[in-house]
């Protein structure tokens, strides 16, 4: 029987590639101008890692983790999100010691069981980038504003900041109790999963997509008008950076985002590139994570972007594929040898040369060639070599030259590079 890949588990193909190391390239120059480094985080870690971090009563934690026991009984999880795991890194190699302040970036898969659906997968990838070590609004806005300069260096327009202050510690649990006395009232509406999250986790309400759900909390209280006085503070100097860098925003007081660990900034960018509404991607300050997962007290924020989301945003009108930059065509065996000799130098000069491996008519090599898009094809034709001559055509506009034997690497090095 045919083995076929996991559901929820997907192969990203040749034909899409160019798209996810476009994307890979630009994250790693724009974060890595912004003064961040790369780190990288293994696939699994032990369970507690996201329980504790992430928290109990959160989707993830509660039915999405893929986590099993390993040969020696240890609980392991595939990671469902890397900020747990950076945060981790950076306790237990003590980043700290050498300066408090870490910026990090992470790209890779992250698993999660959901149930698999277009945009929603068991591995998919994300970019994360992370601040450790500082409290202060001034870099809530300065990672803000590295995101948004990277979604518009990929290439999307149309895009909306939407911010909220989640508030922390001291004001968070008044809200949870206003809000939670206002939905008890209303819990007849509620649908089961709901019911559950009332008692556990009401904020998490927010995000679910019942209807019913929906309609209970849409006059419900707001976490903003319960945040203390030092959240207020720390959220106006967010929004005042903000102005100064002239990026707009709107205050969207029903974001709650979907982990336990956010205090204070939360924030989403939403893209209107294909028409309708996708969040694109979302983070916010969690400074009490570093304790949950029993660590100093260390503030944090951060941002994960979802990468096939991403790429499915990406200008319809570029062009990701690379093609052949020169196919050599060369009927006849000494021809072929000749072919063999010229793409290897050519190969060693970043050039990417095509022949025909199977010496097959020059008609199947033609048609071989226009194929696959080769911008340029060199004919070698046995009696043209024999005279130290080539043609070179130009398969765009169809011009041909000829060009002699001696000298052709540099040649063609010079049109191809500088074309
Ligand atoms: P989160 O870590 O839940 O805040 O998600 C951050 C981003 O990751 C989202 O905006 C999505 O684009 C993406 N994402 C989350 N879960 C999935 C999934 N199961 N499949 C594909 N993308 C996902």
């Amino acid at each position: 029987m045919e083995i076929k890949a996991i559901r929820g588990f997907n192969d990203i193909l040749p034909d899409e590639i160019g798209k996810w190391q476009f994307v890979e390239k630009t994250a790693r120059e724009v974060f890595e101008g912004f003064g961040f480094s790369e780190i990288r985080i293994p696939i699994a870690e032990r369970t507690e890692l996201f329980s504790r971090g992430i928290g109990e009563a959160t989707d993830i934690v509660e039915k999405e983790m893929y986590t099993f026991a390993d040969k020696s009984g240890n609980f392991l999880t595939l990671r469902p999100e890397a900020t747990a795991s950076m945060a981790r890194a950076y306790l237990e190699h003590q980043l700290y010691s050498f300066d408090p302040v870490a910026k990090l970036y992470c790209i890779g898969p992250m698993f999660r069981y959901e149930r698999p659906q277009k945009g929603r997968y068991r591995q998919f990838y994300q970019i994360d980038a992370e601040v450790f070590g500082v409290g202060n609004p001034v870099v809530d806005a300065e990672v803000i504003l590295m995101l948004i300069h990277f979604l518009k260096r990929v290439g999307l327009e149309k895009l909306e900041l939407q911010i909220n202050s989640l508030g922390c510690r001291d004001c968070r649990p008044r809200y949870r109790d206003g809000l939670k006395a206002y939905l008890t009232e209303k819990s007849f509406q509620l649908c089961e999963d709901c019911r559950r999250r009332l008692q556990a986790n009401p904020l998490r309400i927010f995000d679910c997509k019942v209807q019913t759900c929906q309609e209970a909390i849409a006059d419900a209280p707001k976490v903003i008008d319960f945040i203390c006085d030092e959240c207020d503070v720390h959220f106006n100097r967010v929004k005042e950076y903000l102005g100064m860098a002239d990026l707009d925003y709107i205050l969207n007081p029903r974001m709650v985002r979907g982990l336990d660990y956010y205090t204070r900034t939360a924030f989403e960018v939403v893209s209107y590139d294909l028409g309708s509404q996708n969040a694109v991607t979302g983070g916010g300050r969690y400074d009490n994570l570093f304790q949950e997962i029993g660590g100093l007290d260390v503030p944090g924020i951060g941002f994960a972007i979802g990468m096939e989301r991403l790429i499915s945003l990406l200008p319809k009108d570029k062009e990701f594929i690379r093609h052949p930059d020169l196919f050599i065509a060369a009927p006849g065996k000494e021809t072929h040898k000749e072919a063999y000799r010229l793409a290897n130098q050519l190969h060693i000069e970043g050039i990417r040369a095509e022949f025909d491996y199977e010496g097959k008519s020059l008609k199947s090599q033609m048609r071989r060639a226009d194929k696959l898009k080769a911008r340029y094809v060199l004919i070698l034709g046995e009696e043209e070599l024999k005279k130290g001559r080539v043609v070179l055509r130009n398969m765009e506009d169809k011009s041909q030259e000829e060009l002699p034997m001696d000298n052709l690497l540099n040649l063609l090095k010079s049109k191809i590079i500088h074309d």
